[in-house]
């Protein structure tokens, strides 16, 4: 595959004047290439597998918007729904009948599902949903996980690491004590992690968040016995049990992770596919608690755009290019996704690099640590120079992988084998390149 050095005289100008007005030139910091150090290209346009910058370079996107482009860049369909919903107005600030229609069939693909409220990013969703717990049992604390990102809430920007992030040490400034301490933080995978906090809060933990498939500290699988005892200890205490799909919704399946590992939460989050690339989000669950938001119950949470015509034409576009592929659709973008993987597998065997690869449907990491990580404090062990390496060898491969050892790719139904072709012969170069240097 052709490397070649990247000419990115456009983006450096841009790049550089933006940071004059907005802080770190981005208005998402994982943008801004900082993980990986060097600047970030600014892109044009999107089409299919491909994103292209404003050097015209062009890049196969294995970051499909960070999820959100499971059908590729600029799909002809979601083109033309989003059109034909734009003719009619922007907003209406009353409801309208896409917006019905898109909640209709998230609650129908998803069997935990009764009712469903759409917002407008992943983080009300979360936000939402743990408001929603707290109200609906009357207790405080919400207990989340190591290496799980929620979006901002105060509530979520708390991590652990170590044990006084049990107590509640805040991840971000801005957040205060009193809010942070109203967060426990656990060990994913680890039952015994879990049952201590329970037996100490067990009787004060409102909700209990999790990304089931974890993404946000590179992809990191449940183990059935930690989701069993997790649903388990929640349906004990009655502490209401939230599935944070944001990323697994309608990725990995209709019914996202939860209708892989089949565990029922109470409530689940959504986002990212749902939109197809425009703001939309949604938290839903149960109806007895669902009810306890307002206009019905006591729980406030409202939009302006919430239900924006263009997002719900986008994402029911979206969901029904889907269905049309009568359950092949997650098999396809799994047989490419696994193809990679499994190449990557045995050529990281063969030369005996200590790297490992995760991978779920579409949803894939490559780990610079021999072993697959069970949670964030085995993902840290990770070697990230050497990452670094590895995501600079493929950008001039031209190949967009994210800018993070801690984060997933995403493939889309457009990276068509002859696209992961050139993705797995790119990737084995910039393995090479890191591990043995330039030859
Ligand atoms: N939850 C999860 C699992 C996510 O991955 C993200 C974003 N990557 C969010 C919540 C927040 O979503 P948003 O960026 O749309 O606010």
């Amino acid at each position: 595959m052709m490397k070649k050095p990247l000419s990115m005289n456009r983006s450096e100008k841009l790049f550089a004047e933006a940071q004059k007005y907005i802080p770190g030139g981005v208005n998402s910091p994982v943008r801004s290439f900082r993980s990986v150090g060097g600047r970030p290209f600014v892109a044009s346009h999107g089409k299919g597998p491909y994103l292209f910058d404003v050097d015209g370079n062009r890049y196969i996107d294995l970051v499909g918007s960070w999820g959100a482009l499971i059908h590729g860049h600029s799909h002809p369909r979601i083109v033309q729904a989003i059109r034909s919903a734009l003719e009619k107005g922007s907003s209406f600030g009353v409801s309208c009948e896409l917006e019905y229609r898109l909640c209709e069939k998230i609650v129908r693909s998803v069997p935990s599902l009764e009712m469903v409220r759409l917002v407008n990013s992943g983080t009300e969703a979360c936000i939402s949903a743990a408001r929603l717990a707290r109200a609906y049992t009357g207790r405080s604390l919400i207990l989340k996980f190591n290496g799980h990102f929620h979006g901002h809430g105060d509530s979520f920007l708390v991590a652990a690491g170590s044990g006084l992030a049990t107590l509640g040490m805040s991840d971000s400034a801005g957040v205060t004590k009193e809010t942070s301490s109203q967060t426990l933080v656990a060990e994913f995978n680890s039952i015994e992690s879990i049952q201590n906090l329970f037996k100490k809060h067990g009787h004060e933990v409102a909700g209990v968040i999790l990304e089931v498939v974890s993404g946000n500290m590179g992809v990191v699988l449940p183990e059935m016995d930690f989701l069993r005892e997790l649903r388990h200890l929640c349906t004990q205490h009655g502490s209401v049990l939230i599935f944070d799909e944001v990323m697994t919704g309608f990725r990995l399946s209709m019914a996202g992770a939860q209708g892989i590992y089949m565990i029922q939460p109470d409530l689940s989050c959504f986002g990212k596919v749902i939109g197809a690339g425009l703001p939309v989000a949604a938290y839903g669950g149960r109806k007895e608690i669902m009810e306890k938001v307002a206009p019905v119950g006591p729980m406030y949470q409202s939009g302006t755009l919430s239900g924006n015509p263009l997002g719900a034409a986008a994402g029911l576009a979206a969901l029904e290019i889907i269905e049309e592929d009568d359950n092949s659709f997650f098999q396809g973008l799994d047989h490419s996704t696994s193809h990679w993987a499994n190449a990557m597998r045995s050529h990281i065997e063969y030369k005996s690099y200590p790297v490992s690869v995760a991978q779920i449907g579409s949803m894939m990491t490559m780990f610079f640590c021999p072993d697959v990580p069970l949670n964030f404090k085995e993902a840290k062990m990770a070697d990230l120079e050497r990452f670094k390496a590895f995501f600079w060898g493929l950008l001039e491969r031209g190949v967009y992988y994210p800018p993070s050892q801690f984060e997933s790719c995403f493939l889309s139904s457009q990276h068509v084998s002859s696209v992961m072709e050139q993705v797995t012969e790119a990737s084995i170069e910039a393995l090479d390149e890191a591990f043995e240097g330039p030859n």
